[in-house]
């Protein structure tokens, strides 16, 4: 159980990012009265400054293709990526009923979270759900997400730090 328990450990969801939060929350509103989805990525809490092991959720990767039907979403199964950081999804449900459908819960064998967002929108308007269809609680993190391009953009002090020892 050594090694099993040490994997799950450091894939820990330890929650969402509040921006990553406000974020799908107003996408929602802004798609209403349709349907908004997408799946759900994290980052290492220790590239957050956390001082934890486990995955923050910090990106949502918007699906293309979502159905425009304001009653049942339906995601084309082709247009998935096959992104394995996908940690689960995020959908809303513009009749603001918080629980997943029939069809939810086939989706939801994909992925550990899944949060469902309905109207009005508001800052508690939101429920997260296992994969079970079960709801569960995905705490809210106070953390700065960086720009993609902080990650992948060099300083000319990374630079020169580079100079230095090569
Ligand atoms: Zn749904």
């Amino acid at each position: 159980m050594g090694l099993l328990s040490g994997l799950f450990r450091s894939s820990e969801i330890l929650g969402i990012a509040e921006e990553t939060l406000e974020f799908v929350l107003e996408s929602s509103e802004a798609t209403h009265p349709n349907e908004y989805m997408g799946f759900l990525r994290g980052t290492e809490a220790s590239r957050l400054g956390l001082d934890r092991d486990g995955l923050v959720i910090t990106d949502v990767l918007v699906i293309p293709g979502t159905s425009q039907n304001s009653v049942s979403a339906t995601v084309k199964t082709n247009s998935i990526p096959n992104d394995t950081k996908a940690l689960g999804s995020v959908h809303s449900h513009p009749n603001g009923v918080l629980r997943p459908s029939q069809a939810d819960l086939g989706t939801f064998t994909r992925g550990s979270v899944h949060v469902i967002i309905g109207a009005p929108y508001g800052r508690h308007d939101w429920q997260a759900f296992d994969s079970d269809g079960k709801p569960t609680t995905l705490h809210v993190i106070d953390v700065e997400v960086p720009d993609e391009d902080d990650f992948f953009h060099f300083t000319q002090e990374d630079i020169d730090e580079e100079l230095k020892w090569n």
